[in-house]
């Protein structure tokens, strides 16, 4: 990362609450993330990592706090919503392709109903897209055709088609048979490497330490702890971390 894009911030998170009813998920979350820096987070079930995701789309409301990405707060009432999720690619544990499309209209779909693409357009980016993530001759296939590890490389594809800022993966990997799981994080470490900003919700140690620029440890909804991941994952500082990774590691 340049000097130039390490100042410039992708994603700035004050002070974040949210509460399903009485019970308070996320107790005051800050968290910067510079564009091109990829930030991992990690915790245990029920930290309240995917809520903070899910906060940083607005597919969950903040009961409090702001989230700017890109320099528009997407928690002011008055923004467009659509027009600022549009720059922000998320990937689920579950892919949530489209079963009934084979992979190249999934691929085009969003980009010609949401960005308005004309169809060359859209299956030329589209095909781009999936020999980036190393599926090219495979855009007539339908989704049940492919591996586990094949269709979350084709939702990331489709993210990718839309071109967005920023990519949010919310533990891509946990759903998929271990000997599928490289590919993927091939492809996310690639990403990375081409100066993706990313925040990246995993279990996949390796992965974080080697390819994140900072770990952030959730616990009970808060940051418990952050920093580099040698630091995080190396020789972390506080107790609850130091739990977490002994049943992780
Ligand atoms: P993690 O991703 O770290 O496992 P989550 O963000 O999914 O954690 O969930 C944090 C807590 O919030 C959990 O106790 C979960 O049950 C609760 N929670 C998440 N989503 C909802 C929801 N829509 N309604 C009520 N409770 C929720
Ligand atoms: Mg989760």
């Amino acid at each position: 990362m340049s000097t130039a894009e390490a100042t410039e911030v992708a994603v700035e998170i004050t002070d974040l609450h949210k509460s399903f009813g009485p019970v308070e998920v996320l107790r005051g979350i800050d968290l910067r993330v510079g564009r091109g820096e990829v930030v991992c987070v990690i915790g245990p079930s029920g930290s309240g990592k995917s809520t903070l995701l899910r906060c940083v789309n607005v597919l969950e409301e903040p009961t409090s706090g702001t989230v700017v990405v890109d320099g528009t707060e997407l928690t002011d009432p008055d923004v467009d919503i659509d027009a600022a999720r549009r720059r922000i690619g998320m990937v689920f544990q579950s892919f949530n392709l489209f079963t009934h499309l084979n992979v190249l209209n999934n691929l085009t779909i969003a980009q010609r109903k949401v960005l308005r693409r004309s169809q060359a357009e859209a299956e030329q980016i589209g095909l781009a897209n999936l020999e980036r993530v190393g599926l090219d001759g495979r855009e007539s296939a339908m989704p049940n055709q492919l591996s586990g590890g094949q269709q979350q490389r084709v939702a990331i594809a489709r993210a990718l088609s839309m071109d967005p800022d920023l990519m949010l993966f919310d533990e891509p990997t946990s759903a998929l048979d271990p000997e599928l799981v490289g590919d993927v994080l091939a492809v996310m470490r690639r990403l990375a490497d081409e100066g993706m900003t990313m925040l990246v919700v995993t279990h996949e140690m390796q992965f974080a330490r080697e390819v994140a620029d900072r770990v952030l440890f959730m616990d009970a909804g808060v940051v418990v702890e952050e920093g580099p991941p040698e630091q995080v994952i190396g020789s972390p500082r506080e107790e609850r971390t130091r739990t977490f990774l002994s049943r992780v590691l």
